[in-house]
């Protein structure tokens, strides 16, 4: 075989190489544009979501409240554990009667499911909460507020 028809068929073989990496590329491109626009469609939809105030029955959007989010304090004990916050319950505080309405568990679930993603308020932790206008940290002055409980139930699951 003469040199020159070897190296050409070399250059064929880049070429079609780089052409399939460059073809691939493109279309995984055209594919993560799109993943961005689904996405941006299930955060609007979540964000959408209504929740009802049980005390005086407001609706709001997800996207209008703000998140409270509630701490408890492990105490130091030993050399090294404890001494640092661990998040607990969240609420939101409804603008017209200014009543905290606290996301609880539901009450029929089993306690071994509590901290697993079968739990409806886990989910609703890790999926709307970043949707809610605002995220800040309880205080004092919200202890003074009546309260009411939302059990977060399975209308909030979507399987993933
Ligand atoms: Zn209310």
């Amino acid at each position: 075989m003469p040199l020159d028809v070897f190296e050409n068929r070399s250059i064929i073989k880049y070429a079609i190489f780089f052409q399939t990496i460059n073809k691939c590329n493109e279309k995984l491109d055209s594919l993560n544009k799109e993943k961005e626009k689904l996405n941006s469609i299930i955060k609007k939809a979540r964000g959408n979501r209504e929740l009802t105030c049980l005390h005086c029955n407001s609706n709001y959007k997800i996207k209008e409240l703000i998140y409270i989010q509630t701490y408890w304090f492990k105490p130091p004990s030993g050399c090294t554990e404890g001494g640092y916050p661990i998040a607990q319950e969240g609420y939101f505080i409804c603008s017209n009667c200014n009543t905290r309405n606290r996301f609880l568990d539901s009450y029929e679930l089993p306690y071994d499911y509590r901290k697993t993603m079968i739990n409806p308020l886990v989910r609703f932790n890790r999926y709307y909460k970043c949707e809610f206008k605002d995220r800040i940290d309880k205080t004092k002055e919200h202890e003074k507020l009546r309260f009411v409980n939302i059990t977060i139930g399975k209308d909030f699951i979507v399987e993933e």
